[in-house]
C-alpha cells in the first residue's frame, strides 16, 4: 500500500518538501511503514524562517488578549480529537493508549497555562524613583523562535513550547522528531482550524541539516531542544556561538531510593510504573533503584514480582501495560547493554530479551529487565539505557545513596520512598537533581512549574513550562521617563 509523504506547514500552507531523501516512519509494534518523512532542505528552512519573520511583524502587534483566543480554540479542538490523537501517538511511538491519553492531557495543561499569559507577562512600574521620574520594565517578544523535539512525547513536548511562544507574541517553528512526526502534523491541522494568521506557527520535517540551518539562521532568536545529552550539548553550544538564547534538555539516568521503612507493596507498584511505563522511554523513567539496608531483600522481591506481571503487547490492544521500544536499532542497543551489565557482574533477576508478542512477531518488544548488584561504576549503571531496564544497587545508609546520585553526570530526577519525614527533608535538600519526588515514581512538574533538569540533563537557565517559559520567550525593556511638573499645562 502506498504511504503518505508528510508535508511541511509553511506560511499557513501544507507543502510537500522537494527533499531527495526520506525516512520511513514505522509502527514499532508491527514494523510496518506508516509514512515517509522528508529530510527537508536548507533552502526550505530559509523559506519557513522568512515566512515566520514576515508574520512576526504583524503578530507582535496583536493584543495579547486576542492572541490567546487561538489557544482557547486549540484547547477545545485538542479535547474533541483526543482519542484520534492518542491513537496516532500509539501508532507512531508504541506506548499504550492510556499512556498516549495521559501525554495529551499533560500537553493540553500547557495550552491552558499559556492562556494566562496576559497576566504572566505583565511588567512592573515604580513611580517617582526621583523627582518627576518613573521607571518601568516591560516584556516584549523575541521574534522568530524554534523548537526541536524528541520521539518519546510527540505531542506533549512540542506543547511545552508552542503555546507560550506564540502567546508571548513570537512566531514559532517546530522541527518534530524524525521518528514520530505524525502527531504534530495532526495538531498543526487543528491549529490551522483555529484561524491563526499565516506564518505564526510553522512545521518543518527533517533531521540534523534542518536543525543546524535553524540554529544558524540570523532571524532565529531563540532555540529550544529536547533530546539526548550529546545533541542537547552540541545544539546549546552552536546556539551560544551564534549569540542566541537557548534551553536544551538532555538525557537522564533517574534513581529511586528505597528506605527499609517504606510501604514495599506501594513502592513496588509505583517503581514498576516508573521504570516500565512507556517501555522505559520516559526522560523521568526510574532506571536505578538504590535500596538502603534491609530494603534490598524486601523491595527487590516485590519489584521483580510486579515487573513479571506486566503485560507486554501492542499499545492499541486492551489490557496491554507496556508497548515496544521505538526502533529495531534501539532494541538491539538495549539488549547489548543488558548483556554488558550481566558480564560486568549484574545478576539478571528478570531478563526481557526473549519476550515475543503473539501476532506481532516483527515488533520491537523487550520485556521488563532487572539487574541486581550491578557495580555502580559499570557502563549499564552509568549510561542512559532508555528501555525497560533497571539496575538495583544496595547501600547501607541514605548518605551513601545521596552521594551515589550526586556523583552521576545527569540531574533530571531523583525519588525517595520512606515514611520518615526527616529523611525526606534531608533528601529534598541534598540531592542534586532538578526534579525530586517523595513517595512518587515520576516527578513530572505540572504545567505551571518549570521542568527543572540539572547537570547534563539541561543546558541553559530558563526551563520549559510556566513562568520560566514566559521569561524565556520575552525580553525585558526598562524605560525611565522624566516628566517635570513645570511642563504641566493648565487645560
Ligand atoms: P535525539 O537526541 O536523537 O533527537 C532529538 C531531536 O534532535 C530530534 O528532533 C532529532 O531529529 C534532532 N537531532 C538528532 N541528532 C541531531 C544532531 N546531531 N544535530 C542536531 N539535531 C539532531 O533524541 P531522541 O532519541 O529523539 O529522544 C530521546 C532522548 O531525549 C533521551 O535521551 C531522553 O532522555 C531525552 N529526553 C529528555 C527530556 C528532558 O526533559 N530532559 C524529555 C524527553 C526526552
Amino acid at each position: 500500500m502506498p504511504v503518505d509523504q508528510i508535508p511541511n506547514f509553511i506560511n499557513g500552507e501544507w507543502k510537500n518538501s522537494a527533499a531527495a531523501e526520506f525516512l520511513d516512519i514505522r509502527n514499532p509494534a508491527t514494523a510496518e511503514t506508516i509514512a515517509r518523512m522528508p529530510l527537508s532542505l536548507t533552502a526550505e528552512t530559509g523559506q519557513v524562517v522568512a515566512a515566520a519573520d514576515r508574520a512576526y511583524q504583524e503578530w507582535r502587534l496583536v493584543p495579547v488578549t486576542e492572541r490567546i483566543q487561538y489557544l482557547f480554540r486549540l484547547k477545545h479542538l485538542l479535547e474533541a480529537d483526543l482519542e484520534d490523537l492518542a491513537r496516532t501517538i500509539t501508532l507512531e511511538c508504541g506506548k499504550t493508549l492510556d499512556e498516549s491519553r495521559g501525554e495529551l492531557r499533560r500537553g493540553i495543561e500547557n495550552v491552558e497555562t499559556a492562556c494566562g499569559i496576559p497576566a504572566l507577562m505583565q511588567g512592573q512600574i515604580s513611580q517617582d524613583i526621583a523627582r518627576g521620574i518613573d521607571e518601568m520594565m516591560i516584556r516584549q517578544p523575541l521574534g522568530v523562535v524554534c523548537a526541536i523535539t524528541p520521539f518519546n512525547f510527540p505531542a506533549m513536548i512540542p506543547l511545552w513550547f508552542l503555546p507560550y511562544a506564540i502567546a508571548c507574541g513570537n512566531t514559532f517553528i517546530l522541527k518534530p522528531s524524525d521518528r514520530t512526526p505524525l502527531t504534530m502534523r495532526k495538531i498543526f491541522g487543528l491549529l490551522e482550524k483555529t484561524g491563526i494568521p499565516k506564518g505564526v506557527a510553522s512545521l518543518i520535517n527533517g533531521g540534523r541539516q534542518v536543525v543546524e540551518a535553524l540554529v544558524d539562521h540570523p532571524k532565529i532568536s531563540a532555540v529550544s531542544l529536547v533530546g539526548s545529552t550529546a545533541v542537547a550539548k552540541a545544539v546549546y553550544a552552536r546556539a551560544a556561538a551564534n549569540g542566541k538564547r537557548a534551553q536544551c534538555q538532555g538525557g537522564a539516568k533517574n534513581p529511586i531510593v528505597v528506605l527499609p521503612d517504606a510501604d514495599m507493596e506501594m513502592v513496588a507498584k509505583i517503581a514498576a510504573d516508573s521504570s516500565f511505563g512507556c517501555a522505559g522511554q520516559r526522560c523521568l523513567a526510574a532506571s536505578l533503584a538504590v535500596t538502603v539496608g534491609e530494603a534490598k531483600k524486601t523491595f527487590t522481591r516485590a519489584f521483580v514480582d510486579m515487573a513479571k506481571s506486566r503485560k507486554v503487547g501492542y499499545g492499541l490492544d486492551q489490557g496491554v501495560e507496556m508497548g515496544p521500544v521505538i526502533t529495531a536499532e534501539s532494541r538491539s542497543r538495549v539488549a547489548s547493554l543488558i548483556e554488558r551489565g550481566a558480564k560486568d557482574g549484574g545478576k539478571l533477576m528478570l531478563d526481557g530479551r526473549g519476550v515475543k508478542v503473539k501476532g506481532y512477531e516483527k515488533g520491537y518488544f523487550l520485556g521488563p529487565t532487572i539487574l541486581q548488584d550491578l557495580p555502580p561504576e559499570s557502563e549499564a549503571a552509568q549510561t542512559e539505557i532508555f528501555g525497560p531496564v533497571v539496575a538495583v544497587i544496595s547501600v547501607p545508609k541514605i548518605e551513601e545513596a545521596i552521594a551515589l546520585i550526586n556523583r552521576g553526570r545527569y540531574g533530571n530526577m531523583a525519588c525517595l520512598f520512606t515514611t520518615n519525614g526527616s529523611a525526606a527533608r534531608k533528601f529534598r535538600s541534598e540531592v542534586e537533581t532538578g526534579n525530586v519526588g517523595i513517595n512518587l515514581g515520576v516527578a513530572a512538574p505540572i504545567a505551571f512549574f518549570p521542568f527543572s533538569g540539572w547537570k547534563e540533563s539541561f543546558f541553559g537557565d530558563l526551563h520549559a513550562q510556566g513562568r520560566h517559559a514566559v521569561e524565556f520567550y520575552t525580553q525585558t525593556k526598562v524605560v525611565i521617563e522624566r516628566w517635570p511638573k513645570e511642563w504641566t499645562r493648565k487645560f
